[in-house]
């Protein structure tokens, strides 16, 4: 762990003018043990500006705890995470997220109690460490600033950009699978990030609503975001990623275009052997 200083700004990120240059997310050596058993075991990877990376690997392959590493859930045991070429092993989810990486979490049971609105400013206030609820409560009284009315603006275009604008005041518990993925992908997307880390996006989504889903991460996509993507969906993987990452027993098995990879002995025996 460490902190982030300028001295961790791994040189070949950089370009003559000090300006990250390299890939927004590489990841290098990652091991994590839970009690005997080694989840992550020196993961090595970068993600290119830009695309959608497709994270795959059977079950227990190390897949969400590469992503909790990566966004700061777990602190690796050793090896590095770094952002735009800066180091931010070890970092706090807060901190992170406020550099430009955000992982897309599911509404936790307590939180399908409050309304979409309400989700999205507690995300808000979760994910910056601000609390834009706070600053939203005197708008009854007082009025409200300009920024905590941009604050606000963003939340509502957010909301109308997927579509469950008119679904602000019904409790998040109420909504359907696939509308409870459109508003956590709606919430992760609230602080601006670059990088969106997407953990199982398409589970339990119907197709109408998957294709939606889709298109936008497409469109957010052709604005310059770049996505990190597990799902166990293949044909999704296969369809949506330019670059995918095999995962199997800890470690990184096999890289490429989807083509390669369906391709690639290894994975087709890692898939056969495993219980996918
Ligand atoms: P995947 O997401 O690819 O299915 P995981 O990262 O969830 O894989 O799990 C990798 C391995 O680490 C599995 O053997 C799993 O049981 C173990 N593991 C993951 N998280 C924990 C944890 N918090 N405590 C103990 N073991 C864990
Ligand atoms: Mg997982």
């Amino acid at each position: 762990m460490s902190d982030v200083d300028s001295e961790d700004v791994a040189a070949d990120d950089l370009n003559a003018d000090g300006v990250a240059s390299g890939p927004p997310l590489r990841v290098t050596d990652l091991r994590k043990t839970f009690g005997g058993v080694v989840a992550v075991d020196g993961v090595d990877f970068a993600i290119e500006r830009g695309s959608i990376t497709g994270l795959i690997g059977p079950n227990g392959a190390g897949k969400s705890t590469t992503f909790n590493l990566i966004t700061g859930v777990h602190a690796p045991d050793s090896g590095q995470v770094f952002l735009e070429g800066e180091d931010i092993t070890g970092l706090h989810p807060n901190q992170i997220a406020n550099r430009g990486l955000v992982r897309t979490f599911q509404i936790a049971r307590e939180l399908s109690e409050m309304t979409v609105l309400e989700n999205m400013l507690l995300a808000f206030e979760g994910q910056r460490g601000e609390s834009l609820w706070r600053s939203v409560t005197p708008f009854v009284r007082d009025g409200v600033v300009k920024q905590e009315r941009e604050l606000l603006g963003r939340v509502w275009r957010t909301l109308e950009l997927f579509e469950i604008d008119h679904l602000a005041h019904e409790q998040a518990g109420t909504l359907s699978g696939g509308q409870r993925k459109l508003l956590e992908l709606s919430r992760a997307l609230l602080t601006d990030p670059e990088i969106l880390l997407l953990d199982e996006p398409m589970a339990g989504v119907n197709p109408s609503l998957e294709n939606k889903l889709l298109d936008r991460i497409h469109e957010l996509k052709a604005e310059g975001y770049t996505f990190l993507l597990v799902e166990h969906d293949m044909d999704v993987i296969m369809e949506n990623c330019e670059h995918v990452i095999v995962m199997h027993q800890g470690a990184v098995l096999s890289e490429g275009t989807p083509a390669e990879i369906q391709a690639d002995e290894r994975v087709i025996e890692a898939y056969l052997g495993g219980d996918v």
